[in-house]
């Protein structure tokens, strides 16, 4: 990773919270961050309901606002869906796109994540692109094979620096407990690495997701080319994800 890069902890909240809850936690956030800096870039990613008031109690301050999901399109007729112009309106700069229940769930392949992304970056929002295998992709020995193929499908062509992040998400780690030992991490971070750098795309930082908390977070960030973690559970509880922000190797 380029010195210049700092480490990024981004906070997935998925589909949870209401408002109580969330000015809590964002509260809570926020006021360790000031008190105290991090090291880290500190990103949340609350449910779509929620961006306007959490981007409000985090205007100003060391966290940054994320959402979760944008439609490629800027805006028009497809019903549900937010466009990236929205999330920026909103305050986002950044968005995860691609995400393993996303790609589960409602079916989105390589190229609609890479146009969402596209999308993201032409309204000025920095996407989390996600890629990982199955477990059954792992048994069959296939992870390198798959997330190089997720990789060169879904990260837009001329991504190349703090404009995009990529985040390694084995989707067998994701909500499970379980994590990839650091040696299978690292293998897969260095394949990654390799792969952005022939594409001269070594400024995109790299992160880890699947399992991570405030017990391993240590370990895992320590790994050679973890530039930074994405956090599902772990990032609902203030003090779990602080403790996990603060347990970034400082550069
Ligand atoms: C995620 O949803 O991106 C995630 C990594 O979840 P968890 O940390 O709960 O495994």
């Amino acid at each position: 990773m380029p010195p210049s890069l700092r480490p990024l902890i981004v906070g997935n909240w998925k589909m949870n919270g209401l408002r109580d809850a969330a000015d809590a936690l964002t509260d809570g956030l926020a006021a360790r961050a000031a008190a105290s800096p991090a090291g880290c870039g500190i990103v949340v990613c609350p449910p779509a309901t929620l961006l306007s008031v959490v981007g409000e109690s985090l205007r100003g301050g060391e966290v940054a606002l994320g959402a979760q999901d944008c439609h490629p399109a800027p805006s028009g007729a497809h019903t549900g869906d937010v466009g990236a112009p929205m999330l920026a309106d909103a305050g986002c700069r950044f968005v995860i796109v691609g995400h393993s229940e996303r790609r589960a769930d409602h079916g989105e392949t390589d190229a609609l994540v890479r146009r969402k992304a596209e999308a993201a970056r032409a309204h000025g929002l920095v996407p989390i692109v996600c890629v990982g295998e199955t477990g059954e992709e792992r048994d069959a020995g296939r992870t390198l094979e798959v997330v190089a193929r997720q990789l060169a499908g879904s990260l837009p062509a001329d991504a190349a620096g703090e404009d995009a992040v990529v985040a390694y998400e084995p989707v067998w780690a994701i909500g499970t407990g379980r994590t990839p030992a650091p040696a299978d991490i690292a293998a897969v971070h260095a394949a990654m690495r390799t792969a952005l750098d022939e594409r001269g795309a070594s400024g995109v930082r790299l992160l880890y997701g699947g399992s991570v908390n405030d017990r391993n977070a240590a370990e895992i960030l320590a790994v050679d080319e973890v530039n930074g973690a994405l956090v599902g559970g772990a990032s609902l509880d203030a003090d779990r994800f602080w403790a996990i922000c603060r347990s970034c190797p400082r550069g």
